[in-house]
């Protein structure tokens, strides 16, 4: 358990140069880079640490190159991550295997919490179990109100970064922000299994694509199976458990399938895809799924967020000591040609994934010519350059 560095109450006897809500891979990334570059930084979640995620845990080359640009690759590293050579996709009982090197998985419980510890090596403070509202602009700093079992109070900060995930409602009340939700899309579902069909090797991420959702299956570091699954909502209904319809989808696509995955412990999303119109207003910045998210989750998720938190580092540094209007452009900005502009990959591949008749038809094909898979997993493991360099700007 990480323990709070400090009190609700300690909170508010300063003004901050950048309180960070949320301590996913977003803020936890951000904190430790505003941290390295000595700005006093408070990092607040509304859960205790380590804490389970729904998530797949994989993490491509993009995301990797964040890892590295936020000094952060000794952090993973030691978390003995398990490196990834393969992607074995499945539909309608027909499967192929296609290479896919440079990735890694680890279990977002080890992974998010090391982001955590190495935030407060670096000077950040950190307070869990908190849950944070953003406030109103007020001379130069923006309120933030903290909200814990132990009553609420209000603290200031010269700047406030939104980092809390897909169902975070710290900046929703403000004009602009509230986030809008695609009404086809899916929900996400997560379990991690102790028991499970000895054919789940690992290195290999298992895809397995029915009608009614698409189901991943990774092993991690401590040798365990991550389930994560997109599925629609009417699916679990149905189904009448996360387990009962991510079993249906396995059983549909061809992979082994055990009844102890509905005895697991499940974990849910709100619909996955969502935006939001801004990403930015004065003295508050959104990064990661807080700023919109898209299906499907092939390593590209947590890719966009660190990538994000790495690229708003320095912005932050230059607009705590002199707020500038013009900040909210920037960030606008950096983040369509960022983040925004790479999305459409994701998009195309939920369109494919919502047909397994054609995921079906593209198997054989793919059996005999691999390689024409290989531009989509260049294009999703494709890193800007300049991503190697921010941390030195
Ligand atoms: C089923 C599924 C599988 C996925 N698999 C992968 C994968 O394999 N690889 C990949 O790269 N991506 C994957 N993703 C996407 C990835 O999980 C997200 O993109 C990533 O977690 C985003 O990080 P974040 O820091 O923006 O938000 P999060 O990781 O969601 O973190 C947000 C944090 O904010 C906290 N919070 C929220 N509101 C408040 C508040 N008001 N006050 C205080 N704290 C608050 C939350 O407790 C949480 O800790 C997957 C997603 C799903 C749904």
């Amino acid at each position: 358990m990480i323990a709070a560095t400090l009190t609700a109450r300690d909170c508010a006897a300063r003004t901050w140069d950048a309180v960070v809500i949320g301590a996913g891979p977003a803020g936890g990334v951000l904190a430790k880079c505003l941290a390295d570059r000595r700005l006093s930084v408070l990092l607040v979640d509304s859960k205790s640490f380590p804490r389970a995620k729904v998530c797949g845990g994989c993490l491509n080359e993009n995301s990797l190159a964040a890892i590295n640009a936020a000094g952060l690759r000794p952090v993973v590293d030691a978390l003995h991550p398990v490196p990834l050579t393969e992607f074995h996709l499945a539909a309608g009982r027909r499967s192929v295997r296609l290479p896919l090197p440079g990735g890694i998985a680890v279990s977002r419980w080890g992974m998010d919490a090391a982001f955590v510890q190495s935030a407060i090596n670096a000077g950040a403070q950190f307070l869990p179990d908190t849950q944070a509202f953003v406030g109103d602009v007020t001379g130069d700093s923006r309120g933030v109100r903290l909200e814990s079992s132990g009553g609420a109070v209000s603290i200031a900060s010269r700047i406030v970064i939104a980092a809390t995930g897909l169902s975070g409602r710290s900046v929703a009340h403000l004009p602009g922000f509230a986030s809008s939700e695609s009404p086809t899309s899916r929900i996400g579902v997560e379990a991690t299994l102790d028991a499970f069909p000895a054919d789940y090797h690992p290195g290999v991420i298992f895809m397995a694509a029915g009608r009614r959702g698409y189901v991943g299956l990774t092993r991690v570091e401590d040798g365990r199976l991550n389930v994560a699954a997109a599925v629609d909502a009417a699916a679990v209904r149905d189904a009448g458990s996360p387990g009962a319809a991510c079993l249906a989808i396995l059983e549909e696509a061809g992979f082994p399938a055990s009844a102890d995955m509905q005895q697991a412990e499940w974990r849910g999303t709100a619909k996955l895809t969502r935006s939001t119109s801004r990403q930015a207003d004065t003295r508050l910045f959104l990064v990661g799924d807080a700023a919109g998210y898209v299906e499907p989750f092939t390593g590209e998720g947590m890719a966009w967020a660190m990538t994000g938190a790495v690229d708003l580092a320095p912005l932050v540094a230059r607009a705590c000591p002199g707020w500038s209007d013009e900040f909210v452009t920037a960030w606008e900005q950096r983040y369509r040609r960022l983040i925004t502009r790479r999305q459409w990959v994701c998009r195309s591949l939920a369109v494919g994934l919502r047909r397994p008749r054609l995921v079906r038809a593209a198997v054989p094909i793919l059996q005999r010519l691999p390689w024409l898979a290989q531009p989509i997993i260049r294009r999703l493991n494709h890193h800007d350059q300049h991503v190697a360099t921010l941390s030195t700007r």
